[in-house]
């Protein structure tokens, strides 16, 4: 199957050329040909199937006929999040480059004013978030009447996030006759309920079961203990030891818990940005074009944050916090392994987490196994082992033989390690595989970008700063809890 036999137009082809795609994905070859005959498309795919041109392009080709009229969008296309719907405007600049289209961005955290002069002189493609959306139609400056095909992206995601009632307004602003694709990635009672109301006579398209996995990516746990500062050292530990490590999204829970990690990674000399609800518009976007780019090669992240973000070859998935929600953990792992590529997923789970990780193993089909190496937590470990490395090694200096054999015996082989060997030596045998089963452990260089080196840092220190934290109670030692 070749894109040419989908009935899209040729400048619609052409622009598909221009990137290099010869065949589409089964979400595309399914989905096109019936977006283009007006029907109605319940889509079942996850992010990284291409579900994104699979409406993207019939709607190029569609909105070639006809005239954009003021404050009245022909098409309006619904995202949970602003990256995604920021994305979705790429996708539009990309295949549309050879049209004149007006495409505009409604979302948060932009000029009310800029995107109100843009409405004004008429929208073919409307992309946005449901809240900003009925800002604008709550102030006059919108009409949703106009529409004629309505795309509803990430449904789930959108009911996680509380958005469906907001949908279910914006429904009712838009014509009864219009044209519908919904898309989700799993498919809970509720969303059935609402895609029963929101489609008629829809074309049902699953390309993939709601709930697998890729099989590109190794899953992996590792028992992480029970205090936040264990889950820390335990996850610089996995960041230096990971195998083939490009780049990683370090996934938390919460938004909070997001902002400790990154300060946290930050102080350790690891290159990080961060990514969740409460930073500002301005400062999402740089630290994902950031991150993009490969200046920063890990980003931590929250769900909502990250939910279908297309940041292709993402070499390591981490889940800092293990996910409350079984279907959150296909989609995170889904961030790496994409188009073909191998990928690494491993989770840190403490004990409270049994119930969860239990749930995600009987969605995926499978025991995910732990990862090969010692990361054994002891979890009698004070927080000082939060502290950069070079500050424990020169305590150790100071204190008695009593003290340094008591640290001996709580700290843990690795910890111990690395205070001997600055610069990180692989500490596994060579030549093994961490996916590889019954092998040995693997090499595991430790990855320059990634952080930076240390053995300059302690150097710096020594120079340029006494850092002599030793009279200063532990307390003030430990990691600051910065808002991001
Ligand atoms: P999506 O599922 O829309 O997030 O797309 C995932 C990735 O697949 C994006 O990087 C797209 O650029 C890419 N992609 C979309 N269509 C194709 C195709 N036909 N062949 C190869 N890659 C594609």
């Amino acid at each position: 199957m070749s894109f040419s036999n989908l009935g899209l137009s040729d400048k619609v082809l052409a622009a598909v050329a221009a990137t290099g795609y010869t065949t589409p994905t089964p979400i595309q070859e399914q989905a096109i040909p019936h977006v283009l005959a007006r029907r109605d498309v319940l889509g079942i795919a996850q992010t990284g199937t291409g579900k994104t041109a699979a409406f993207v392009l019939p709607m190029l080709t569609l909105l070639e006929k006809g005239r954009a009229r003021a404050r009245m969008p022909r098409t309006l296309i619904l995202e949970p999040t602003r990256e995604l719907a920021a994305q979705v405007k790429e996708n539009f600049d990309k295949y549309g480059a050879g049209q004149k289209l007006n495409v505009a961005l409604l979302i948060g955290g932009v000029s009310f004013g800029d995107q109100d002069s843009k409405l004004t002189r008429g929208v073919d493609v409307l992309i946005a978030t449901p809240g900003r959306l009925l800002d604008h139609t709550e102030r006059g400056g919108l009409l949703l009447t106009g529409v004629e095909l309505l795309v509803i992206d990430e449904a789930d995601r959108m009911l996680d996030m509380g958005f469906i009632p907001d949908i279910e307004r914006i429904c009712k602003l838009v014509p009864f006759t219009r044209q519908t694709l919904f898309f989700t990635a799993t498919m809970p009672p509720e969303i059935s309920r609402i895609s029963e109301t929101f489609l008629h006579n829809p074309e049902r398209i699953e390309v993939s079961k709601p709930a697998t996995t890729a099989t590109g990516v190794s899953q992996f746990k590792v028992n992480g203990g029970r205090e936040p500062h264990e889950k820390r050292e335990l996850l610089r530990r996995l960041l230096r030891d990971a195998k083939d490590l490009n780049n990683a999204i370090i996934f938390c829970n919460r938004k909070r818990e997001v902002a400790i990690v990154h300060k946290s990674l930050q102080k350790h000399g690891f290159s990080v940005g961060a990514l969740h609800g409460d930073m500002d518009q301005s400062a999402r976007t740089a630290a994902l074009d950031q991150f993009r780019k490969g200046e920063i090669p890990l980003l931590v992240a929250s769900d909502v944050a990250a939910r279908g973000l297309d940041i292709p070859a993402v070499s390591h998935v981490f889940n800092f916090d293990v996910p409350h929600h079984a279907d959150d953990y296909v989609h995170r792992i889904g961030r790496t392994g994409r188009a073909g590529r191998n990928g690494t997923a491993i989770s840190i789970v403490t004990p409270l987490d049994s119930k969860s990780i239990a749930a995600i193993e009987r969605l995926i089909g499978k025991t995910i196994p732990p990862a090969e190496g010692d990361y054994t937590v002891h979890s009698e470990q004070s927080e000082e082992s939060e502290q950069p490395r070079e500050h424990r090694a020169r305590e150790g200096s100071r204190e008695g033989s009593r003290g340094r054999r008591k640290r001996r015996e709580r700290e843990p082989r690795h910890a111990k390690e690395h205070a001997r060997s600055p610069d990180h030596e692989p500490r596994h045998a060579k030549g093994g595989s961490r996916n590889g089963g019954s092998q040995a452990p693997a090499a595991t260089a430790r990855v320059p970008s990634i952080g930076r080196p240390e053995p300059r840092r302690a150097q710096r220190e020594t120079e340029s700063e006494p850092a002599d934290h030793s009279h200063l109670p532990a307390f003030l030692l430990r990691p600051v809890r910065a808002r991001v």
